[in-house]
């Protein structure tokens, strides 16, 4: 071969592992390790919006919001830098939480903290929510943690649209860390104790999705039978919050509002910037 023709041979042979290597990288979706520096810790409802059902022990801001400050020093202390939507008793509307974490793109992640409800007082157990394909590592690991720290009932991570997962630029996840209609997973949650090992559980989901991104998650499982590609209001099994404070648009006839697409502006959010640690 012509000795002029090899370095152009070489700046091929470079084109083409690069686009290689970009190739492979659309296949593989998820966090690479290190992958972002900032946690957004999104504490369920707050103010007006208490999160809660008739038939539920706890009040779930309160005890969203206390899961919040405990996971908030153990990822700090760890050198992520930590934004919380809520500090205390206000509300948040959803826009504004995931305006939020968009602030952060593409350095951070968000983790949105609930318990969950039923109408029953039967269902019990940890369930993680994510939508997009680089949030199903971080979900695994948090899902992992948060039953190996807790010792409650596995009921998996789910990909499902949800406004949290759905809408932010930045990879999302919703705990459902319990379900306050339980008379025995309330009694749990109502002990601070108990509520640092939620946190304890969800910080270390976090730090190991930090520290190893998606190496060896697997690939991401197929879609719910029935996915309604619009983002709901909220998020809690087998519940329907008041009207008034948001609409659940993905299960079918459990809402009356069922086909508007808007909250109703009952009242001017409280906008408070978002707190860094
Ligand atoms: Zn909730």
């Amino acid at each position: 071969m012509h000795r002029l023709f090899r370095p152009a041979l070489r700046s091929l042979s470079l084109l083409a592992l690069t686009l290689g290597l970009s190739a492979c990288g659309t296949f593989n979706a998820g966090l690479r390790p290190g992958g972002f520096t900032t946690v957004v810790i999104d504490a369920g409802h707050g103010g007006k919006d208490s999160g809660e059902s008739p038939n539920q022990y706890l009040k779930e801001k309160e005890v969203a919001l206390d899961t919040a400050k405990r996971l908030q020093p153990l990822l700090r202390d760890s050198g992520l830098r930590v934004v919380m939507t809520r500090t205390s008793d206000y509300f948040v509307e959803l826009d504004d939480r995931v305006a939020i974490a968009d602030r952060y793109y593409p350095n951070a992640i968000l983790v949105s903290i609930h318990y969950n409800a039923s109408p029953s007082h039967a269902p019990r157990g940890v369930q993680t929510f994510f939508w997009r394909p680089d949030s199903y590592g971080l979900a695994t690991r948090v899902q992992r943690h948060l039953i190996g720290e807790s010792g409650l009932e596995n009921r998996g991570v789910t990909r499902r649209v949800l406004r949290l997962t759905h809408s932010p630029r930045v990879p999302s996840i919703l705990c459902e860390c319990g379900f306050l209609t339980n008379r025995d997973e309330a009694n749990l949650v109502s002990n601070p104790a108990f509520r640092q090992k939620i946190a304890q559980g969800i910080a270390d989901g976090v730090l190991e999705e930090q520290e190893q991104g998606d190496v060896n998650i697997g690939s991401l499982p197929p879609l719910e039978r029935r996915v309604i590609p619009r983002p709901s209001y909220t998020h809690h099994t087998g519940r329907r919050h008041r009207a008034t404070m948001s609409r659940d648009h993905s299960r079918k006839g459990t809402s009356r509002h069922k086909g508007r697409t808007k909250t109703r502006a009952t009242a001017k959010s409280k906008r408070k910037k978002p707190r860094e640690s």
